[in-house]
């Protein structure tokens, strides 16, 4: 080892703290996640929230509300989704600095977890979409949603709030098109919200992309093709264009060797890599809106699937804070 170039390491990080960095991006990066008091918050502690976010009461002043939505009446097989939004506020230790777009999110915007939509009855699916749908309605505006669920039938209302001025474009990642129609005598489940949402003229098929698309439900894809969905692919920035943007993430779009912890897995899957590959890709877009569902904590042992969930509605609310850090 070059002997001058040791004492100048040792001249210049002995003694120093973790948050001590030269690099200007790193920098203001420390400075964001350092506590006034010159510590970080210890992540196992306190009460839990998404993403490890301010808790707040109300939406009011901010740029981005994180929602839980503990609902899962759609489902079709297993059921236990109505948990996803504890078990991913439990997952400690996302964020705050993203390595990609070099930015820390949360001091980009005024981003707090507001909890959980209130429901007037754990046994209606019916009236829980709708409970859904008018708290949406009435966030203040200019607060963009970024939500946990629940099974992936509660996107619908979400899409019916967001998108009732202008039809939104939409990014999304499963493994199966959620575009059938009613069966079993309901046309609400977890299988059809994106042919709902078509058909109430509020989500813009011709600006929707579905990724990951798989498994035994391929008797069902009629209404995306029918509709000009595009299925599959890495297209989605020339999709959906500059327009209002909603991004939908159902974990079982992965392998389930990443994301077990969901009530419909289906083999050969998107793996974690690819995944957030693809959605780091998506800088810029005009994000109105975002979720991340379907994570079952009692079918993930090892809560990798909660850990992945985590991660996503971090790479979600970095898209959403939009411009990195000196950028
Ligand atoms: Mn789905
Ligand atoms: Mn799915």
């Amino acid at each position: 080892m070059d002997v001058d170039k040791l004492n100048r390491l040792r001249q210049r990080y002995t003694d120093v703290g973790a948050f001590s960095v030269d690099d200007p991006t790193l920098k203001a990066a420390a400075l964001a996640v350092q506590q006034p008091d010159g510590r970080r918050t210890f992540p196992y502690s306190g009460i839990p929230t998404f993403l490890d976010l301010p808790f707040a009461t109300s939406a009011a002043g901010l740029d981005i509300a994180l929602i839980g939505i503990p609902m899962d009446l759609g489902v079709s097989n297993r059921a236990g989704a109505r948990l996803g939004p504890r078990a991913v506020r439990n997952v400690e230790r996302i964020g705050p600095y993203h390595q990609t777009f070099r930015s820390v999110p949360k001091s980009l915007v005024k981003a707090a977890d507001i909890g959980d939509v209130p429901f007037r009855s754990r046994y209606s699916l019916e009236q829980s979409l709708e409970d859904i749908e008018s708290f949406y309605n009435e966030l203040p505006a200019g607060v963009r949603p970024l939500s946990v669920g629940g099974d992936h039938s509660v996107t619908y209302p979400i899409l019916k709030a967001l998108g009732k001025t202008e039809p939104l474009g939409l990014v999304h990642i499963d493994a199966h098109c959620d575009t059938m129609g009613a069966y079993d005598g309901s046309k609400f489940h977890h299988g059809g919200p994106f042919r709902l949402a078509v058909l109430d003229g509020v989500l813009d098929p011709e600006r929707t992309i579905q990724i990951g698309i798989r498994g035994s439900s391929s008797m069902f894809w009629e209404f995306s093709h029918a509709s000009g969905m595009t299925v599959v692919a890495e297209l989605a920035r020339k999709v959906v264009g500059s327009g209002p943007t909603y991004i939908t993430v159902d974990v079982d779009g992965f392998d389930p060797a990443y994301a077990p912890g969901t009530g419909t897995p289906e083999v050969g899957g998107l793996e974690a890599r690819e995944g957030l590959a693809l959605l780091r890709a998506l800088g810029g877009l005009n994000i109105v809106g975002a979720d991340v569902v379907e994570v079952a904590p009692q079918y993930d042992p090892t809560t990798n699937t909660s850990q992945l969930a985590a991660q996503i509605l971090f790479e979600e609310l970095a898209l959403m804070a939009g411009r990195p850090l000196g950028g």
